[in-house]
């Protein structure tokens, strides 16, 4: 298994859920939504630690940072440059003459 574009696995199979203490969190594959600015990112088969009883998600830290890592690289951000088009001003009458010595 050595997969180059593969998340980094959580270490741990299942640990008792702190929500309701009653169930077990339990690793899934689950499609993550982020916004990265305006855009939404679909994240599929994103690990993260879901309970079996009250359904309460987790997500892997190291995948999240791993996620973030990767999406915010600053280059390849499209950059906005608000539309200007340089207009020539009205023709100035009347213009303040230096004084000529
Ligand atoms: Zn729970």
């Amino acid at each position: 298994m050595n997969h180059p574009q593969t998340f980094p696995a959580p270490s741990s199979n299942s640990f008792p859920c702190n929500e309701c203490s009653a169930g077990m969190m339990h690793l899934r594959h689950i499609t993550y939504f982020t916004w990265l600015g305006d855009e939404l990112i679909m994240v599929p088969n994103f690990p993260a630690w879901v309970c079996d009883m009250c359904g309460k998600r987790e997500f892997d830290e190291r995948a999240i940072s791993w996620l973030t890592m990767l999406l915010n690289p600053n280059a390849g951000k499209p950059t906005r440059r608000p539309k200007r088009t340089p207009r020539p001003g009205p023709a100035k009458r009347n213009l303040p003459r230096p004084p000529l010595d």
